[in-house]
């Protein structure tokens, strides 16, 4: 048998043109066939790389120099850029972005999910695409001159200062430089992760984009905070919005940012914030959406493909907080939402009660074993949604969706290679994939949310 040698080789210089990115933001250039992956090349650049690793079938490379460029390139117009790494695609344009991102679905829907003639919409990205973060959660560290609150320098345990992140609401970096300097005055130390010694490990800030109000979360090493009420004195005095100040504890020598212990230290358990017309209870531990401009966006479309007139039952599978769940509710007769991590299955409760929400029931437990119990106790779903983390759905829950047969499924994704493996099952299952819609939930990097219409065909 002959061994199919790479067409290419190590610490060799390449003349290429780029001719799509990857889900992680790289340029892909192609050698006689074989896939070479290089960071920061753009589609259409024509370039200079330099192959540093060789794999069985594809291999990695650097770019050397760029001969043309693409005509969505741009300066990154953050500083930190570079060495931040939380965004990945500033150095494209931002209809660059939209453009790359409706590609990548529609490329994977097609080779994954062999859907060819599949009707993919263009990405709805944001008008504003900058400043959308409401959630900052910045690492601390002691410095000569004082504390310095920022990010992990890519690849490494180094904490660098920021003073601004331009995808974070401005409030929240606002709230971060004001605790730090705070925290600074009192002496307070910064968490030591070598020697796991120090107190203050992170400053978490949350900030209701439509109430206006802001949570400040402070986590510690130790219980114990030095001067306690001098520092939340000063940020009521200095952070007028703030609604809510919470200390997490966590004591473990571990990168896991939250502690199992909160305590509120002063004002309320929870800042109120609005989607649509539905009122959210967020506490420290609370997930939310971190956009939640894009996310009514998204769950609009997802109602919409829905097409609720008040008499369905619907399940929401993966319900998280009860989000699209309250959304359904508001236009279906009754709604069931399954969820499997308990605390925001309260949360989703106590999110229904606050909105009057009388018509929607939510349950703890795996949706691939809580949805065929309610099909068994006699529960007939018109429409079931699904939003599942970026493993996609189980297939057991797949196979409970062909079996009760509901006349519509609509599959939100935040991973659109699982999105077209599921698509697949459901189509040669009975299933028409009628449109999907991407939506830019966060610009700059390279993750993209898709919400796909599918309708049992007749037999
Ligand atoms: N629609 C939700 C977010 C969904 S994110 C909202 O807007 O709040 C995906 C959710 O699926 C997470 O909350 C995760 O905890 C949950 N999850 C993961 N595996 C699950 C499973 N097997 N069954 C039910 N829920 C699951």
């Amino acid at each position: 048998m002959t061994k199919l040698k790479p067409p290419v080789e190590k610490n060799t210089y390449y003349d290429v043109t780029f001719e799509d990115l990857t889900h992680d933001g790289a340029g892909v250039a192609k050698i006689e066939g074989f896939p070479i992956f290089v960071p920061n090349g753009l589609p259409d650049e024509k370039a200079k790389i330099k192959v540093i690793k060789v794999q069985k079938n594809y291999g990695f490379g650097r770019l050397i120099e760029l001969y043309e460029k693409s005509k969505f390139r741009i300066d990154a117009p953050c500083p930190i850029y570079k060495e931040c790494g939380g965004c990945q695609l500033q150095h494209l344009s931002y209809e660059g972005q939209l453009v790359a991102k409706h590609n990548q679905v529609q490329q994977v829907l097609s080779r994954i999910g062999k859907l060819q003639n599949i009707k993919v919409h263009p990405v709805l990205g944001m008008e504003n695409p900058w400043r959308y973060r409401n959630k900052a959660q910045v690492p601390v560290a002691d410095r000569e001159g004082g504390l310095v609150a920022g990010f992990y320098q890519q690849r490494s345990h180094e904490i660098i200062d920021m003073e601004a992140c331009l995808i974070q609401q401005e409030k929240n970096d606002q709230v971060v430089q004001t605790v730090k300097t705070i925290c600074e005055k009192y002496g307070i130390q910064a968490y030591d992760e070598k020697n796991n010694k120090g107190t203050l490990r992170h400053i978490m800030a949350r900030y209701g984009l439509v109430s206006g109000e802001i949570m400040v979360v402070l986590i510690t090493r130790t219980k114990d905070l030095p001067h306690k009420s001098n520092i939340i004195s000063d940020i009521t005095a200095e952070l007028p919005g703030v609604k809510s100040i919470v200390q997490n504890i966590n004591p473990k020598q571990t990168n896991v940012i939250f502690g199992n212990e909160t305590n509120v230290l002063w004002g309320e358990e929870y800042i109120y914030d609005t989607i649509g017309d539905i009122k959210f209870a967020i506490s420290a531990r609370s997930f939310y959406q971190v956009n939640p401009e894009q996310t009514k966006v998204l769950y609009d479309k997802a109602l919409e493909y829905a097409e609720l007139t008040g008499k369905e039952t619907v399940i929401d599978a993966y319900c998280g907080i009860g989000t699209i769940s309250l959304f359904l509710a508001q236009k279906a007769k009754k709604v069931y939402g399954v969820e499997i991590v308990p605390e925001a299955i309260e949360d989703a409760k106590r999110n229904a009660a606050l909105n009057y929400i009388h018509n929607a029931e939510f349950a703890v437990g795996e949706a691939e074993v809580v949805i065929p119990k309610w099909y068994k106790d006699g529960v007939k779903a018109d429409v079931i949604v699904v939003d599942p983390p970026r493993k996609g759905c189980d297939d057991a829950l797949l196979q409970t969706i062909l079996t009760m047969k509901p006349g519509k499924v609509v599959y939100v994704s935040c991973n659109p290679a699982t999105l077209a493996r599921d698509l697949r099952i459901l189509e040669d299952g009975g299933y028409e994939t009628t449109e999907v819609q991407p939506v830019d939930m966060f610009p700059h990097t390279v993750h993209c949310e898709a919400v796909a219409k599918l309708v049992l065909k007749p037999n």
